[in-house]
């Protein structure tokens, strides 16, 4: 197994008095997806949000390669992580044109070259003819695709996607999944998918980390976590008990 380009340890973090994180570990590698799949209200959108910068850590560490990004009184800026993320919304911004919400992305480049950018990361999602168009415009796939493009344009080491398939039809949904992790694999980058949907995680990733109650019960390849759960808690979040 390579050295992992992200790890989490120990992570803890309570929210309005209630303990939502209580010591998870997590590894991101390059070149790899790793699904994220619990329950509702287990902790996994806090987690993302913790590796983005966008939570701190009351306990335990965030790390990338030498750097550390998040322990207790330590917070490294979300702008200087390189992590895309996309929201289970999408969170485009309305007012904003679809090149326009992804050259977001590139804040700090010269105007021109943005755009050029934006548009560049529009074809390869074969949307660059929806590139004036504004989010209302725009169907669900439409959107999810520019809110992955927004995701990905500067580049970013570490892609995270909390549930961005949820809000689509269940053919859309199928045909996305299969697009979204050729396109991960194909810019090499680290990725942790959040779902709560087995059958997603068992298609999609090549590591499943298994989250129940703020903590990451299980990890390893599909085929490890589906034959062989190591709890009974593991093999319910699998499908295979009711
Ligand atoms: P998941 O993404 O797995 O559904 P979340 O990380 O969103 O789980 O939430 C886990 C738990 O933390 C839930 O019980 C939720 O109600 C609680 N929680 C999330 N955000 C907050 C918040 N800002 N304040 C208080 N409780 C929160
Ligand atoms: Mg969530």
């Amino acid at each position: 197994m390579s050295t992992p380009l992200l790890s989490v340890r120990g992570a803890q973090r309570a929210l309005a008095g209630n303990p939502v994180l209580r010591g998870a570990d997590l590894d991101l590698t390059s070149g790899r997806v790793t699904a994220l799949l619990g329950p509702s209200g287990s902790g996994k959108s806090t987690l993302l949000r913790a590796i983005a910068g966008l939570e701190r850590l009351d306990a335990g560490e965030i790390r990338s390669g030498d750097a550390l990004w998040s322990a207790r009184g330590q917070h490294l800026a979300p702008e200087l992580r390189r992590v895309g993320v996309v929201f289970q919304d999408f969170a485009l911004f309305p007012h904003l044109t679809a090149a326009e919400n992804v050259a977001f992305g590139l804040r700090g480049i010269p105007k021109p070259e943005r755009r050029e950018r934006a548009i560049t990361q529009l074809e390869r999602a074969e949307l660059a003819h929806r590139a004036d168009a504004y989010p209302h415009e725009l169907s669900g796939g439409e959107q999810q695709r520019v809110a992955l493009a927004r995701a990905l344009v500067f580049r970013p080491d570490i892609v995270l996607l909390d549930e961005p398939f949820s809000g689509l039809d269940r053919r859309l949904r199928a045909q996305l999944r299969t697009e979204t992790v050729a396109a991960l694999r194909a810019a090499g980058l680290a990725a942790l998918l959040v779902t709560h949907d087995a059958e997603e995680a068992m298609e999609a990733a090549d590591d499943i980390a298994l989250m129940a109650d703020g903590v990451i019960v299980q990890t390893g390849t599909p085929e490890e976590v589906y034959l062989k759960p190591a709890s009974l808690l593991a093999a319910r979040l699998l499908g295979d008990v009711q």
